[in-house]
């Protein structure tokens, strides 16, 4: 090992070669970015800058005041700078910097910082530090810990304005990766989006960072830029060394350290394959999806971020099947306006039109945190105030969303959904307020679509068993898997270690899909599923079994999953799915699937990409395990 620490902000220099980690060290993490890439390591440091804790005289109050204000604005120009180097094409990565250009110049957060100068009398560096870690701790609930994804991301945000305004101040203003001169794979504890953006051009085949889920904005920047990543790697700075050979195989997420000639051979084949199976997948994107049998499903997107709704064609998505409005609400202290929220969701129907897109109110509360709502502290989170819950309490909060959703309607196909609920009350109570929100649209002059549908996820266990009540009264259903197996087999979905016993092949699982399908198709009630059990090839052909015909999924698992349907027949489909629901475990439903369908999804199933929950940390093992002997 190195006995150098490296510099905060500067790669740590190439260790003696006696250094190196011994090898085929194979470290496990989280698939973050599908590709398997090879090269030798560049490990970079911990972005965070020390500083100085001083206090400031009265006298030069005004003036550290006037630093602060100068670190923001060139913060500002340089992730600015930052997004106008990325090439055209990967529009989220410019979309989550546009997002952080306005957390570092958010008023609020600027003021407390100045409050902090002038009251404690603080140089700005540390107004900085304490008041981003203040606001961190708001997404740190007593009982959460790093177990979920949506909370630990939101601390990275905030980390990541503390660090960029720190470096300004400090004038360490430089990313953290260096020009490289031959292709690299960084290895770093976390990096920024700007970190990330800035390596576009620079010769990096791979990232590997030690923190991070699926839905970290490393993992989604990686897969716009179409980078191999692993994240949540635990122990890989203390493992690998600068000058280390990496393999990264962002299909199984896992690292292998100084490989043997065999275990290389293999990924750059894996890596030759995977690319050439990717490209031919994504230029059969525009192919129906049909069954060899000859029935369409219809493949829709899952998204977050607005700018996700471009991704979404791009891969082929018959529309959007949930766009999450959480993200309107988080990295805030103040609620979103009508005005703001309608200019959102106008940008995505237009953008998808004419094809459909499902906006679900907010679903807050639980596991996903939003400050603006300043919500009690809850022994039982996910059973406690969330999503419709939550909505009903606050009407205010509510009819100002569906406000901008039905202004949002007089743009193109517009349905919207409501989550979480449980009782045929709570979607009566919907439906008033829906109707009071259009009257309240319509006396306001604001034009909007004749008939905007309302329909209800379903994805608490009460919901299943009243289905056909509900289909009376709701105008689609949506099958949230997520949540679903987490109330009905009592695993918390944000649990790393029961993740293994979450499966959706679970024998209850698939008789409430069974069940819900029935009941909507016997009302014809439209019903699609968009839990993440939809972006699993095996899955999605038990599920058309189980009678549905329409899955929405993260945007990247749609053209995968068209080719697998595109190979099966309806038929098998329902005849494995009859069988499957027969059997007594969910190794046994695995297996029957697996048996049956394997031989014609052979080359999709190569993967170990485990996304059952694509909202969650997927499940993984941070030990470092050495790999076969040479
Ligand atoms: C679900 O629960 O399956 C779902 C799609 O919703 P979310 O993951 O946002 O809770
Ligand atoms: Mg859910």
């Amino acid at each position: 090992m190195s006995s150098d620490p490296p510099k905060p902000g500067s790669p740590s220099r190439p260790p003696p070669s006696d250094a190196s980690a011994p090898r085929g060290v194979v470290l496990k993490g989280i698939a973050g970015s599908p590709g398997v890439a090879m090269g030798p390591a560049l490990v970079v440091g911990d972005t965070r800058t020390a500083y100085t804790r001083r206090h400031v005289a009265s006298a030069q109050i005004e003036d550290e005041i006037a630093r602060l204000k100068t670190a923001v604005e060139e913060a500002r120009r340089h992730v600015r700078e930052v997004s106008a180097r990325l090439p055209a094409g990967p529009l989220e990565t410019s979309g989550i910097l546009d997002a952080y250009l306005t957390m570092i110049g958010d008023p609020m957060l600027i003021e407390r910082v100045e409050q902090k100068i002038r009251d404690e009398k603080k140089c700005a560096e540390w107004a900085v530090a304490q008041t981003c870690d203040d606001l961190s701790k708001l997404f740190l609930p007593a009982d959460a810990g790093d177990r979920d994804a949506y909370i630990v991301e939101r601390r990275h945000d905030i980390e990541f304005v503390c660090d960029r305004l720190l470096r300004e101040l400090s004038g360490d203003t430089k990313v953290i990766v260096p020009r490289l001169d031959q292709p690299m794979v960084v290895i770093a504890r976390d990096l920024s989006p700007a970190d990330t953006a800035a390596m576009v051009r620079e010769p990096v085949v791979a990232f590997v960072t030690e923190i991070g889920t699926r839905t970290s904005h490393t993992a989604i920047m990686a897969r716009a830029l179409e980078i191999p990543a692993v994240v949540g790697a635990a122990d890989a700075l203390s493992v690998i060394r600068t000058g280390d050979i990496v393999i990264v195989d962002g299909l199984r997420g896992q690292v292998i350290v100084n490989p043997n000639d065999m275990t290389a051979d293999d990924a750059r084949n894996r890596g030759a394959r995977h690319l050439a199976f990717a490209r031919g997948l994504l230029s059969a994107r525009n192919q129906p999806c049909v069954t060899r049998d000859g029935d369409p499903v219809s493949l829709k997107a899952n998204v977050e971020l607005p700018a996700e709704a471009i991704l979404a064609l791009d891969h082929g998505a018959e529309g959007i099947g949930l766009y999450r409005t959480e993200f309107i609400y988080i990295d805030r202290t103040t609620m979103p306006t009508e005005d703001e929220q309608y200019e959102l969701y106008r940008a995505v129907v237009e953008a998808v039109a004419p094809r459909p897109v499902t906006l679900r109110t907010f679903d807050i509360g639980g596991d996903k945190f939003a400050s603006s709502f300043q919500l009690p502290a809850e022994l039982n989170p996910a059973l406690g105030l969330r999503a419709v819950r939550l909505a009903l309490s606050r009407p205010d909060v509510f009819l100002t969303q569906l406000r901008a959703m039905l202004r949002a309607s007089a743009h193109g196909d517009l349905r919207v959904m409501v989550p979480m609920v449980a009782s045929v009350q709570e979607l009566r109570d919907v439906r008033r307020l829906f109707g009071q929100a259009m009257q309240e649209v319509d006396a306001a002059g604001h034009p909007r679509a004749k008939h905007v549908p309302l329909g209800i996820m379903i994805e608490v266990p009460s919901a299943v068993v009243i289905a056909d009540i509900l289909a009376r009264e709701a105008e689609f259903f949506s099958i949230g898997t997520n949540d679903l197996i987490q109330y009905t087999l009592a695993i918390d979905r944000g649990n790393r270690s029961m993740a293994p016993l979450a499966s959706p092949f679970h024998p209850a699982i698939l008789r409430m899909i069974r069940q819900v399908a029935r009941a909507a198709n016997e009302h014809a009630v439209p019903v699609s599923l968009c839990g993440a059990m939809a972006s699993d090839p095996l899955a999605a052909v038990m599920l058309v079994g189980l009678g549905l015909r329409e899955l929405s999924m993260e945007a990247a698992a749609i053209p995968e999953i068209k080719e697998a349907l595109r190979r099966v027949t309806t038929v098998d489909c329902e005849r494995t799915a009859e069988s499957a629901l027969k059997l007594d475990t969910a190794d046994a439903v695995e297996e029957l699937i697996a048996g049956t369908f394997a031989p014609a999804l052979f080359d999709l199933l190569d993967s170990d990409d485990d996304a059952y929950d694509e909202g969650r940390p997927t499940p993984t093992t941070v030990t470092a395990t050495p790999e076969t002997a040479d």
